[in-house]
Order: structure tokens, then sequence, then C-alpha cells
């Protein structure tokens, strides 16, 4: 692989019989009793705090994984002194030299660490195998190696020579560290949120989320083999606020990237806000947050493929992506049909642990979810604007299981329809043919979030007119496929209105955020 433009990292089968099965049987075995004790990673170094979390499995929160230790102010600030130290000589490095790492980190996790990085996905944030091959392995070696290319245009990227000067555009990074808060869901957005700003010069304080922590430390030791040099990416895991303070309260916080909840978000932008005189430069919030992502069917659209796309797109994954399919727009003529695929299809659909591959449903990631989760579904049980079609049920005696379920809403502004829920819901409103206009509107018009959306139509008038109406609907607009799996370097990823900044994850766009760039004019005398 060359810094010239790479291909998508090929999705593995994991077929019976096959090589990559037999390999992630025998790691997913050896790290359910291994019990690793995580250490913070500050300047290159393992950090022990003594303050031990637990880290247990979703599927059997009975089962200890791991335990890790917690940063707290103190070492927040070593770590932040061990960045800046860095820094120097990682922005100086040349950026080949500093794209070597991460192709090289690609390569090693593509050819050696793809089972650890799966498996650790699969047990410590309830996967299976397929939704970890897609994140663990593909999606983070796409990014690896999709950014190392998209720098190098940006780079490439200079002003004109005038008749009397030489002119440059020198790509500085931020002045200070970034601040990289990572989610759950994702171990590839874990893997970018740290990897755009370092790959553009910068170094970062990354806060794992403590439900992904397993997946992120096996993902900051790849990219220390692959030689990422001490304190670039400091790795501190920790529970919210004290770490979150001492950030925000140092002058050479330099941006903040983020994905995970509204509150979360608008709460770490509110604390830079009240802090802006003590900062050297205006910090660059970058974020991805909630979605309420739409299908919407035409009168035209092909059963089978929305059916499909309505099943996936919600419920793969435990619907814990920001972009699952949580509301539906389905006409009157096409429902009884769609409803018997969609009732049938859960009713197929096994549960159960991640061990068993044979499982499409797995548990979703905390007892927190779980009850909320059942919380909306309660509502929707209690109420006359709603029917559960499939579904309904949870478990959360072992692991925190919850059945894939079917709601109708009779009023098209039921909370279900509106909220983030996070979980494997999935609300339908069946509307009358003849008012597939109005109900754009009112799609777009339903939800606070923009993030993505997907329409089902045969008829390329329609499909023009639901692009229009829900311009501003969905980031990631997507025609007969379900509106989740975005691909590095095909489909960037990101949305606007309260769904974040939009800032296009696996892109150009995003890279461009990272850096603060210096125009030199040298005249010829
Ligand atoms: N990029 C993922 C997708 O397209 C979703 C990321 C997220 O949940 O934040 O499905």
């Amino acid at each position: 692989y060359s810094f010239s433009q790479p291909c998508n990292e090929p999705v593995l089968g994991y077929l019976p019989g096959s090589p990559e099965r037999a390999a992630l049987e025998a790691e997913l075995e050896r790290q359910s009793s291994l019990q690793p004790e995580i250490p913070l990673i500050i300047g290159g170094r393992p950090v022990r705090t003594g303050r031990l979390g637990k880290v247990t499995m979703p599927c059997d929160h009975g089962h200890l994984l791991a335990t890790v230790h917690r940063a707290g102010a103190t070492e927040v600030r070593q770590a932040i002194d061990a960045a800046l130290a860095a820094r120097e000589d990682w922005l100086n490095l040349s950026y080949h030299e500093r794209g070597a790492i991460f192709l090289k980190a690609a390569e090693l996790i593509s050819k050696r660490y793809r089972a650890l990085l799966n498996a650790a996905t699969m047990l410590g944030q309830g996967k299976n195998a397929f939704q970890a091959e897609i994140d663990a392995a593909c999606e983070v070696i796409d990014y690896l190696r999709f950014n190392v290319h998209f720098a190098s245009r940006i780079y490439a990227d200079q002003p004109l020579m005038g008749s009397d000067s030489i002119n440059r555009m020198e790509y500085r990074p931020l002045e200070g560290f970034v601040f990289a808060v990572t989610p759950f869901n994702f171990t590839a957005i874990a893997l970018n949120l740290n990897l755009a700003p370092v790959l553009m010069g910068n170094v970062t304080i990354w806060k794992p989320a403590s439900t992904a922590v397993l997946s992120s430390y096996y993902l900051m030791k790849v990219l220390q083999e692959a030689g990422l040099p001490d304190g670039v990416i400091n790795f501190l895991p920790a529970s919210g606020a004290e770490l979150t303070e001492t950030v925000l309260d140092d002058p050479n916080l330099a941006g903040i990237h983020f994905t995970g909840s509204n509150g979360v978000f608008n709460a770490l932008w509110r604390g830079v806000a009240n802090r802006l005189d003590r900062y050297r430069s205006y910090p660059r919030l970058v974020g991805e947050t909630g979605g309420k992502d739409f299908v919407f069917a035409h009168a035209s659209a092909d059963i089978a493929a929305l059916s499909t796309g309505i099943l996936r797109g919600a419920f793969e994954y435990q619907g814990q992506k920001c972009s699952a399919a949580s509301r539906a727009y389905i006409p009157r003529s096409l429902w009884p049909e769609v409803r018997q695929r969609l009732v049938e299809g859960i009713q197929s659909m096994k549960m159960g642990d991640v061990r068993d591959l044979d499982c499409f449903v797995n548990a979703v990631i905390d007892r927190k979810s779980f009850e909320s989760i059942q919380g909306y579904v309660e509502k929707a049980k209690a109420s006359p604007d709603a029917k559960i079609l499939a579904g309904g049920e949870g478990d959360a005696s072992t692991g925190y299981f919850f059945r894939p379920t079917l709601i109708e809403a009779l009023d098209p502004r039921f909370v279900t329809m509106e909220e983030e829920i996070f979980g494997p819901v999935m609300t339908v409103y069946v509307y009358e043919d003849e008012r597939f206009e109005e109900t754009l509107h009112l799609c777009d018009r339903t939800s606070p979030y923009a993030l993505t959306g997907a329409v089902f139509a045969q008829d390329r008038y329609a499909f023009v007119q639901a692009c229009r109406t829900l311009r501003y609907a969905a980031g990631n607009f997507y025609l007969n496929d379900k509106p989740t799996g975005a691909m590095v370097g095909l489909q960037p990823f990101g949305g606007a209105r309260g769904s974040g900044t939009n800032d296009k994850a696996g892109s150009g766009l995003n890279l461009l955020r990272w850096v603060s760039p210096r125009t030199v004019k040298e005249t010829l005398l």
C-alpha cells in the first residue's frame, strides 16, 4: 500500500471451516479467560493508579473480562505534559514518516491482529462477528489507509507562484493538544478520533468509553507496535467529570474530537465557552452526536429491498449506531406485505451470546441502556397512540438482552418517532399513499437530528422530490439501501442539525479541522 488511493479492506466471511473463523474462535476463548489489568498509557509508558474499574461482558455481565486503572487529575496533567513534550518532534516529522506508521498499523491489523481486535470488540462491546469485522478490522484499516491518502492530497494543495514571489501553505497542526472523547459503539471511531488529528501532526489526550476500553487498549498497543512515538496519543481511561474539567482548564486545549451523546457534547462546548479567555487559540470543536434516522418508502419501492433495509438498518448491532434506522414511513398500499416481512424477520432473528456465531442479535451495552430502551417500550405499551407488533420484551438477568421490537405509531409524533433510543426499536408510521409530499415534510420536522436517512423508491421523480424536501434532514442520504454502514472513502460520514458539526469522518474535510495553516510568501529580490 502506498500514499496513493487505497482500496477498502475486504470483509472476511467467517464461514464454518474458514481459517479466519478458527482464529477468531481461538481468540474469543483466550480473551474470555485472560482478565488483563489495563493501565493508562502516558508518554508511551504504562501507568497504574490502583483505582480499578471492572470491564464485563454485555452478554454475560457476571463475566469479568478485564480490570482497568483509571486516571485522576494528576495523571491527566502528566498526560498533557507528555503530549506537549512529544509535540515538537512529532510535528517536525515529515508527513511521509507519520503516514508510514499508520500504514504499518493497517498491515498489522489486516494480517496479525484482526482476531485480537475483533474478539475484544465482540466480547467487550457485544458485537457479533460480522459487526466486529466491518468495524474493528475493515473500518479501522480503511480509516488508517484512506486518511493517509486524503492527507497527502491536502499537503499537495499549494497556492500559486507569483511573478515576484514564491508562495506556499504550511499545514501546521493546531497549537496545543486535542482531546479525543470516543464512544463505545465503534472501535473504528475510537481510532479515527485520535488518528485524524495525530496524522496532521497533533498530539492527543484520549478518553476511551469505559464500555469499550478493552478494544481501545489493544488498538493503542497496535499503534505503539507500528512505531507511534511516545506521548503522541495518551490513553486515559477515566470516569468523566474529573478528567474533563482538568482538560478543559488547560490553556493548551486546541481542539475536541468527539462522538457520543448530545448532552456530553453540549456540556463540553459550554465548558469551552465558559473558559474562552484562558485559551491560546479558539479550540476547534468537532463532534458527532445523536440520530433519529429514517427510512422513507414511496409506493414504488421494491418491497424486498425495503424490508431488508429496515431489518438490517434497525437491528444490526441492536440498533446501537448513530446511523441506525429508528423510524419508518410506509405507504398504506405496501404496509400489509412489509409488515408481514418485518414481523417474520424479527421472529427469525436468533439472539444470544457473541460467542455463538449464529446469533444476529446480542446484548445491548449496559444496564442503563437496557433500562432506557425498556422505558420507551413501556411507553408504547401504555399508549393508545402506539401498538407493539413484534418483540417488546427484554431480560437482563444474565446479559442485557432486549428483543428487536417493532412499534406502529398511530400518531406520527409519538415519542418513539421523535427521540433517539439507541436500541433495537423501530417505529413505523403508515401514511396514505396520496400524502407522500406532506409526509416528507412531516419527516423533516419530526426530529431535531439529521444524521442519516434512506428513501426507497423506483420512481425517479419521487426520489428527486424526497431529496429536495429532505435536503437538511440527513448528512448521509441513501437511495434503496439501509441508512447504516457508511464506508470510508465511499460515503464520508456525518450530519448537521442536532447530529453534530458534520465534519465528515473519513474525508479530507475532517482532516482540515486539525490544521491551522500558515501562508508563507518569499519575495524574490
Ligand atoms: N458510520 C456508521 C454507519 O454508517 C455509524 C457511526 C455511528 O454510529 O456513529 O453506520
